[in-house]
């Protein structure tokens, strides 16, 4: 995979024992040190016009001044420093690069992979929160539709829900957002019956399992709601928010995805974005173990590179199973 990364979004210190460290990105870089069909790309930071489309210009003015003044705890979890505003920029301009180099005709070895960070996808349109300050993924989108595309899918596998990306695009009808995510963990939004409203009605899923739900689990949600709906919707850019902290080793979740199952679900992805004819990106959002994030990176671009992930052989949940009934009656009834 191509990877876009930059040395600045390690500049964006949270202190210690903030789980969304500059060691993240050390671990990821480390251990895709020894993989193959790794490549780097140094993507420019993103456009403030474009990041003004997503967010309000007073809140990006006060994002600004905040990191200029040196910064300090935006809210309990959410930290700046003067260099958090330089790392924003350069996160969300991987994100803008990863949408723009994503394309049906990108071959699978050079899909774009933006490893930046702060991570996106909890900031909303006037706010930051839950460690993030722009939404990258959003910015990303943007810029796909400015560049030409017609619609954009952004699939949330981070273990939370993306509230931010589902609040930017919730009543447009050119970005469809799904989401799987733990029911009870931050920021505590995301029901079933969010699907939309106006232009967006239809154009919004959200999974939510209970803890403990696993990657056969996770791969019934794809199969049978999230594929479906996205392949309905018909994109030309299939962006995933990609956090690994739904990992079974994660510190801060009880879901159960295995590492295996994080390429078997980028396995889906691929055949769903050339099913579609779409381009297909990745944006890095949460993961908190540095082994686990780090192998289950490793894991989606060896994928990517030819290997063939192995499918979990055990069966949905019944709690798995009652969610997603609920979600097949709702897409019925709103035919
Ligand atoms: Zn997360």
């Amino acid at each position: 995979m191509n990877f876009g990364y930059r040395e600045v979004c390690l500049e964006h210190d949270t202190g210690d024992r903030h789980p969304e460290s500059p060691d993240r990105l050390r671990a990821v870089r480390r251990a895709l040190k020894d993989s193959h069909g790794v490549k780097y790309d140094s993507p420019n930071d993103a456009d403030l016009d474009l990041v003004r489309t997503v967010h309000d210009a007073d809140y990006v003015e006060e994002f600004r001044e905040y990191c200029a003044d040196g910064g300090g705890h935006w809210d309990a979890d959410t930290v700046a420093v003067e260099a958090t505003w330089d790392a924003a920029l350069a996160s969300a301009g991987a994100a803008v690069w990863a949408a723009e180099a994503a394309g049906p005709e990108v071959p699978n070895r050079q899909t774009p992979f933006a490893l930046g960070r702060p991570p996106g996808h909890h900031a909303v349109g006037d706010d930051a929160m839950g460690f993030c300050f722009i939404n990258n993924a959003g910015v990303g989108a943007q810029a796909a539709l400015e560049s030409g595309a017609d619609s954009v899918a952004i699939f949330d596998w981070d273990v939370h829900h993306g509230n931010g990306t589902q609040d930017i695009f919730y009543d447009r009808g050119d970005v469809f957002y799904a989401s799987i995510h733990e029911d009870g963990l931050f920021p505590g939004t995301g029901t079933t019956d969010e699907t939309g409203v106006g232009d967006g009605e239809g154009a919004n899923v959200n999974v939510v399992y209970q803890p403990g739900a696993d990657t056969a689990d996770y791969l019934a949600a794809i199969d049978e709601i999230i594929a479906p709906a996205i392949a309905d919707f018909d994109p030309d850019l299939l962006l995933i928010s990609a956090g690994f902290d739904a990992h079974e080793h994660d510190p801060i979740s009880r879901m159960q995805v295995s590492t295996e199952g994080y390429g078997v679900m980028t396995r889906r992805m691929i055949e769903l974005a050339e099913d579609r004819g779409a381009g297909l990106g990745f944006v890095l959002e949460g993961g908190y173990g540095l082994d686990t994030l780090s192998d289950s990176i490793k894991m989606v671009n060896e994928v990517f590179d030819g290997y063939q992930p192995v499918e979990p052989d055990d069966d949905v949940s019944e709690e798995a199973r009652e969610v997603l009934d609920t979600l097949a009656s709702q897409a019925v009834g709103s035919k």
